[in-house]
């Protein structure tokens, strides 16, 4: 089984709605997170708490980059 971990704060997706917390596949845990507001930035994950909108380069970034 897979899952979603974050490589901000090393937390793993939990799908609240369904109770899952573990995938038979990578894609499909990496999808489900997508889905409830993470993101993928440079080929890792990110959960809602650890990445900003930057409005200067319309991308989004990891805040452990900057001030913190
Ligand atoms: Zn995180």
């Amino acid at each position: 089984m897979y899952q979603c971990v974050c490589d901000g704060c090393g937390k793993a997706y939990v799908d609240e709605d369904r109770g899952f917390c573990a995938w038979a596949d990578e894609s499909y845990a990496a999808d489900a997170a997508y889905e409830d507001g993470w993101t993928e930035i440079d080929g890792k994950d990110y959960c809602p708490d650890c990445y900003d909108y930057d409005e200067e380069t319309d991308e989004y970034k990891p805040k452990s980059d900057d001030k913190q």
